[in-house]
This record gives structure tokens, sequence and C-alpha cells, in this order.
């Protein structure tokens, strides 16, 4: 691919200027490609109404024609042109959910082309709370289709220099608006059916959408376990979340974890290895002498969240041959944390 002239821009997260929204807003209209920062992780976005800019997303990421885009709008209205067939408690989650980290699956209309939906009848649709975000679909007048702003296949960009690391000289501009807030990506509701069905956890935990929906259930392939099970949201079967070393996933409980940590830690140096314990405030005093970078609080692992994804990059910048790494309970985004880090551990859990 041709090295493109990436232009950077730097925008105010609280109150972004204007001026150079439209600027960022005008390479949207004009069928090029912006990264921009949301409260997940940075976005790569794109009119999702042009084919050829969809295809532009996908090459620069290098990711895979079949795993399709989350379209981003910043009004209701929006979703007129785009989807049908709204169940009535879809009106009930935007209400209490957007703008937010929450995407959900409608049926779609013709108008949304094939590109976005990697041909499927549905379409995965989100209104971020960010104003950077929100003032850049605004201006642009179109809804925005944004997948993650990283290659594909490593983890997510949780602020401006993991964008520039991947997709600088692919992509026509990025802009630097600061640190993503959650840091893992939005929930994906799939409400297409009778039954809401959680594709992917992540922002907003099963007990939020409990507090509005009598009923809720994990897509039966997120647990990573079940193997022989096609993932109903096509990205899911895909590698994901990888630091180029090999990570490890230590479970059980706190005395259980830093022992193995340690004994893992051990054999691996041993052998010659360079090792990165990714450890939390609760543990990272027991590893004495070790490469520890901690990753958040026990107690509050929305801290975790936050940091998860520059972690592994740190790793990868260090050039650690292995990565071990304590698992967290899978309670509230707990849920979403142990998913993304059973994916970057490509499923290695002792
Ligand atoms: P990303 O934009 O990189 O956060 O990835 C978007 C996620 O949403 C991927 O896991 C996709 O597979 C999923 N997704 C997007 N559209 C759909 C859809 N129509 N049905 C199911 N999953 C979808
Ligand atoms: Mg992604």
């Amino acid at each position: 691919m041709k090295e493109k002239n990436t232009k950077i821009l730097s925008i105010d997260s609280l109150h972004p200027q204007i001026d150079k929204i439209k600027e960022a807003a005008k390479i949207i209209k004009s069928g090029g490609t912006v990264a921009f920062p949301t409260e997940t992780v940075y976005g790569l976005g794109a009119n999702a109404l042009d084919e050829k800019a969809i295809e532009k997303i996908y090459s620069a990421k290098g990711r895979p024609e079949d795993n399709p885009l989350i379209v981003h709008i910043s009004s209701i209205s929006q979703l007129e042109d785009l989807v049908e067939n709204i169940p009535q408690h879809a009106y009930i989650l935007m209400e209490r959910f957007w703008p937010g980290p929450l995407t959900l699956i409608f049926n779609r209309t013709n108008k949304v082309p094939d590109k976005i939906t990697g041909g499927l009848s549905t379409v995965a649709i989100r209104m971020p709370a960010h104003n950077i975000a929100l003032e850049l679909i605004k201006h642009s007048q179109l809804p925005i289709a944004a997948p993650s702003a990283n290659t594909s296949g490593k983890p997510s960009p949780t602020n401006f220099s993991h964008v520039i690391h991947d997709l600088s000289g692919k992509i026509d501009m990025i802009i630097d608006g600061g640190s993503a807030g959650v840091g893992l990506e939005s929930t994906v509701l799939d409400i297409s059916g009778d039954i809401p069905i959680i594709l992917r956890p992540g922002g907003i935990t099963i007990e939020d959408l409990f507090s509005v929906l009598p009923r809720v259930e994990y897509d039966r392939a997120i647990e990573m376990s079940i193997t022989d099970i096609t993932p109903k949201s096509p990205g899911q079967k895909y590698k994901h979340y990888s630091p180029d070393a090999r990570m490890i996933l230590v479970s059980g409980n706190i005395e259980e974890i830093v022992r193995k940590t340690m004994e893992l830690c051990k054999e691996y140096i041993s052998q010659g290895m360079k090792v990165g314990i990714m450890a939390t405030k609760q543990t990272c005093d027991r590893y004495e002498n070790s490469n520890v970078l901690v990753v958040g609080d026990r107690e509050l692992p929305e801290t975790i969240a936050t940091n998860l994804f520059s972690a592994l990059r740190r790793f990868d910048e260090e050039k650690v041959d292995i990565i071990i790494a304590e698992a967290i309970e899978e309670k509230g985004i707990g849920k979403a944390i142990m998913n993304r880090m059973k994916k970057a551990a490509g499923g290695k859990i002792v």
C-alpha cells in the first residue's frame, strides 16, 4: 500500500474546537479515513454509506472482510435510514445507555452497504459518549463506520500514541484527543431476535442490562472453552488483542495465583526468557526482583479495564518473550476484562 501523508490534529476533548472538527469532517465527507477518540477505545472512521471509504478501513487495519463494522451515530433520527423492525425494548436500551458503550444489533435496511455488515442481514449501531466523536459525526452529517483504530489482531488503542504506532502512513488523519475512558470496547447486544443476546461483553455489564431487561443471555461462544460453536459475532472468531509475546493467564485464589506466577516466572527465566508479570495492586509487592507492571486494583476493576491494552503494548515495547498475567473475578466489568485476557492469551490458562 502506498504510504499516506497522515495529518495529525490535536483537539480538546472537553471543548472540541469546531474549526478543527470541520476539517476532520471534510475528510469523512470526501471518502477519507479519520482516527478519533471515543469513550471506549480509539476508532478508525469513514463514511458508513460509502463502499470505497469502508474498503480503506479494512485495508489500513488488515481486517478480514467478513468481520463487520459498528456504525456510529450522533442522534436517534439517523437510525431511520439504517434499521427496520425496531423492537420496543430497543427504545428503553437507547434511552438508558446512549450515548455510551453499548452497541445494538438491529435488522438492517438496504441502504446499509454490504461491506459494513460482511453480508449479514443485521447491522451494529452505537452512539458514543465522547464529545469529539459526537461532534465529528454531527458535522460530517453522516453515520460513521468505526472499528478500533489498531492493526487487526493487536491490542485495541486506548491512546493517541497507540494509533500512531499502528496506522500512521496508512490513513488520512489521526485526532489526538487524549486517552479513551473505559479502555475496553463496547458491549455488543443482539436485539434482532426474541431474546437479547450479548455477543461481546464490554463497557456495559450484564448487571446493567438486567436493570432494564427481564431477560439477557451471553452467546455461548463467549466461553472460549466451547470451541465447537461458531460465534454469532463474526469478529469473535479471530485472534484478538494479541501481544507479540506469548501470554499465560494464571487463575485461582490470590495465594494460588501468586505462587503459580512466581513458579512460572522462575522456570521461564531459567530457560533464558525475558518475563513480564502483569500484576495487580494487591499482589505486586509479592514479586520481588521481577519485571512487574501493575495493571490496576482488583477492588476497582474499571482501573484494570482502562490500563489493560496499554499494559500489553508496553510489554511488547520492552520485548518480553512471555507475559504472565493474573486472572481476576468475572463479575461486572471483570467479565469483559477476562474475555479480552483469555483471547490475548489464546486460551492458555493455568
Ligand atoms: P470493533 O469495531 O473492532 O470493536 O469490532 C466490532 C465487533 O462487532 C466485532 O466483534 C464484530 O463481529 C461485531 N459486529 C459488528 N456488526 C455485527 C453484526 N451485524 N452482527 C454481529 N456482530 C457484529
Ligand atoms: Mg477491534
